[in-house]
């Protein structure tokens, strides 16, 4: 049994990486702020004499006093909102999380001699010219515009990670994740497969940002679950970066269509302006994920989208939110 630390644990990917860990037997410590996580995501784990929850700012030294005397031995360095509607709500707070928050995460791997796995994204590319996009591609990011505080404080975070890996030995990995989606989104999460979702089933309107022309690949979250632990588990990975994505590719209008069809839903389809800086395109080279971890997504959108209906329909249901038949 291994004692694991996973920041931004009462978020979407956080909650599902402990519960994941937690039926494995390991013990987990999640800490989280709160600020775009709910403890409603941890709820099945939260009575298991195996996990703890610690709520707390990691951005705060003292954040993490209750590890002083204890063993870890791998930290997931998940915490940072993750949705353009959040991270640009709190600009700020996404730089320090994704900087001085990641500093102290490998501060304490580096005093707790253990491994440490950092979530970056897909945004590292910022809006591609190189498509798709392998791990050595270095990107075409706006530094002056609303996404910069996600994106280049995505790539400061990477950087804190090779100074640790390079001068200080820590068994750092870096995942480049790519858009995942399930249950577990908040239903105003703002992203795309959440509203979507939320909208065919409750009968709005289904909000198209621009002509819908713009393409992303959805991953289901069981399958970046599964990249994740392979990528912290996988010696040959240390010292790495690694897209974890599903490399299947659609455009957003399809998707609009794939969720009102799935869903029954007659929601009209509407055209919205496009933010900006919004990717043109985006889908992950993987052949690094395949060849150093032997790891490939297996869930197709359809199927993970199917999967998802059925639990928004359950949670919209049990929030008294009247839901389409
Ligand atoms: P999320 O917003 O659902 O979860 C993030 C969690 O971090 C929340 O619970 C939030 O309360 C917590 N948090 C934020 N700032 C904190 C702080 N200062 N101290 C402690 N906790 C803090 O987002 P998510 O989709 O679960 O994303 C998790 C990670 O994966 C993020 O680092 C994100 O950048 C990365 N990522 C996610 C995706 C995706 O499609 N979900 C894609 C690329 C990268
Ligand atoms: N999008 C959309 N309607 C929505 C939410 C998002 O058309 O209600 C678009 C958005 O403009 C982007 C894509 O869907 O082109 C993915 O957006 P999301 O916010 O989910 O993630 P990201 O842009 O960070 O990949």
């Amino acid at each position: 049994m291994k004692h694991i630390v996973v920041t931004g644990a009462a978020g979407f990917l956080g909650s599902h990486l402990v519960q994941s860990l937690i039926h494995q037997g390991h013990r987990v410590t999640g800490i989280d702020n709160l600020s775009t996580g709910i403890l409603r995501n941890l709820e099945e784990v939260m009575v298991n004499p195996r996990f703890v929850f610690h709520q707390a700012d990691v951005t705060q030294p003292d954040s993490l006093d209750i590890l002083a005397d204890q063993q870890v031995h791998e930290i997931y360095h998940l915490a940072s909102p993750a949705s353009p509607k959040f991270y640009q709500a709190d600009s700020i707070g996404t730089i320090w999380v994704n900087t001085q928050g990641t500093y102290h995460m490998l501060e304490l791997a580096r005093k707790k001699e253990a491994r440490f796995l950092y979530s970056s994204t897909s945004e590292a590319y910022g809006d591609p010219e190189i498509h798709p996009q392998p791990e050595s591609y270095r990107g075409n990011v706006n530094t002056w515009g609303p996404r910069a505080c996600y994106d280049e404080a995505k790539r400061l975070g990477e950087v804190f990670c090779y100074e640790y890996y390079t001068k200080q030995q820590v068994s750092v990995r870096v995942a480049r994740i790519f858009n995942t989606y399930s249950s577990g989104l908040r239903n105003d999460d703002g992203r795309v497969i959440s509203n979507f979702v939320t909208q065919a089933l409750t009968g709005q309107d289904i909000t198209v940002y621009g002509d819908g022309s713009q393409t992303r690949s959805f991953c289901y979250v069981d399958d970046n679950i599964r990249g994740l632990q392979a990528l912290m588990a996988e010696d040959k990975a240390e010292g790495e970066i690694i897209n974890i994505g599903n490399p299947t590719e659609y455009s957003i209008l399809e998707v609009a269509y794939l969720v009102k069809q799935l869903t029954g839903s007659d929601s009209n389809i509407v055209f919205l302006p496009l933010p900006e800086d919004d990717p043109k395109v985006r889908r992950p080279v993987i052949d690094k994920a395949r060849e150093i971890l032997n790891w490939e997504p297996k869930i197709a959108l359809e199927e993970g989208l199917g999967r998802m209906i059925q639990h928004y329909r359950t949670m919209l249901l049990q929030e008294r939110v009247q839901v389409q038949e």
